[in-house]
């Protein structure tokens, strides 16, 4: 029995790990599932699963958490700490999970403990990802990739002939503008946004998607995951989402991995590693598809990547100012204070008026980004007026 932790159990990337684990009871143990203010979903899934502990981050909620669980011998606790306390009861394996620097303190929690961690949440690495990768070399802890495209690197990518990799190629739909004139995009709805043509996903990375910010975001979360440069990193548009990245070596091999695009997949991947689990996921049928095109990313439609790709090769705090003020904007968008275009917008402004030094630690890199989402806060304002 492998005993699990799942940190955002409610979100898509929760809910998917969860449909995994209840088809196979007989090999998961559940120790604690978290939330944020979800009580109804949590609740329910920590039932289904029999799990040891249920958490809210949100301390307001714990009340209703403990009513929904009454009778049933799971503990409850709610609130930050709680959070990470969970992520310490020491799991073989958790999924990382919680969406935005959130998850930050919690994955870093996890990585404390050991096991296996699921890394799911790549604004904890975009954020801290010296830090991060410190405390994992320190630690004994295994830290497996979950993202679809870092997935797929990590099954091509030969560790023991590093010094032969050319390029990691990351593959991205494009999301739902890829196509739209470019006079349209000021009008698009988070709606439109959070509709993507090919993954069911949390709003937050949906909009990531559609300004191709989440693709910046996986470059820098690359550069920490393998032992490539910056400028071994590329990034192709490939609307089909069936191909999930590759690997060139010297030699002009190039490796990729693909499937059908479903989440399930690469977290059955990091569940049953490095055994390998069936899933309920559709078989790839590429007759049926037909065809699978490619195309460069268009910097003038996606700044965003252009603004990912200049903090990657900055480094320091560059990375943690545009993930924070990138998590400022996409949540005004959301709430309709701002437009689709301003998003980019508020992530430059804000790299532009904020250069503190490099972070060397945890509490660092939150102090950065503290500022970072107060500048941006300032500007969404500035639209907003
Ligand atoms: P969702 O928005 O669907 O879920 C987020 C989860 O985090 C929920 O359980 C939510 O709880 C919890 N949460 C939110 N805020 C907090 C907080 N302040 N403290 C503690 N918990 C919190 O996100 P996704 O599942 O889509 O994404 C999760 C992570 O995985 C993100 O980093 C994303 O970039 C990454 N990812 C997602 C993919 C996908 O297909 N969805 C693909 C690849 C990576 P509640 O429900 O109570 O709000």
């Amino acid at each position: 029995m492998k005993r699990i932790t799942i940190l955002g159990a409610t979100g898509s990337i929760g809910s998917s790990t969860l449909d995994l684990v209840e088809r196979a009871p007989e090999q998961f143990e559940v120790l604690a599932l978290t939330a944020n203010r979800d009580v109804a979903r949590l609740a329910a899934a920590a039932i289904r699963t029999n799990a040891k502990r249920a958490v809210v981050a949100d301390a307001s909620c714990l009340g209703a958490l403990r009513d929904a669980l009454a009778g049933t011998g799971i503990d409850s606790q709610g609130g930050a700490e709680a959070v990470c306390d969970a992520a310490r009861m020491g799991a073989d394996w958790t999924m990382a999970a919680i969406v935005g620097t959130a998850g930050l303190r919690p994955t870093m929690a996890a990585m404390e403990a050991g096991g296996i961690i699921a890394l799911a949440n790549k604004e904890a690495l975009v954020s801290a990802g010296d830090v991060m990768m410190a405390a994992a070399r320190a630690s004994t802890v295994t830290l497996l990739p979950v993202d679809s495209e870092h997935n797929a690197v990590f099954q091509c990518f030969d560790s023991a002939a590093a010094h032969r990799v050319r390029r990691i190629v990351l593959t991205a739909s494009g999301g739902p503008f890829r196509e739209t004139p470019l006079e349209a995009m000021r009008t698009i709805t988070p709606e439109q946004a959070v509709a993507h043509p090919n993954w069911s996903m949390g709003a937050k990375i949906s909009v990531d998607s559609a300004t191709m910010m989440n693709k910046g975001l996986e470059l820098i979360e690359a550069f920490h995951l393998f032992p490539v440069r910056a400028d071994q990193l590329d990034v192709l548009v490939h609307r089909q989402s069936v191909v999930h990245s590759m690997v060139e070596y010297v030699d002009g091999s190039v490796l990729a991995q693909m499937g059908t695009p479903d989440m399930r997949t690469p977290i059955a991947y990091a569940l049953a590693w490095p055994d390998r689990m069936a899933t309920p996921c559709e078989p790839l049928d590429l007759a049926r598809i037909g065809r699978l095109d490619f195309e460069a990313p268009d910097p003038v439609r996606f700044p965003a990547l252009r603004l990912a790709r200049g903090a990657l090769e900055a480094g320091g705090a560059r990375p943690a100012i545009l993930n924070a003020a990138n998590e400022v904007a996409v949540e005004a968008f959301l709430r309709r204070r701002i437009g689709f275009l301003e998003i980019a917008a508020i992530v430059a402004d804000t790299l532009e008026c904020y250069d503190p030094a490099a972070p060397e630690t945890l509490d660092a890199v939150l102090a950065i980004d503290a500022e970072a989402r107060r500048v941006a806060g300032e500007r969404v304002k500035d639209c907003v007026a």
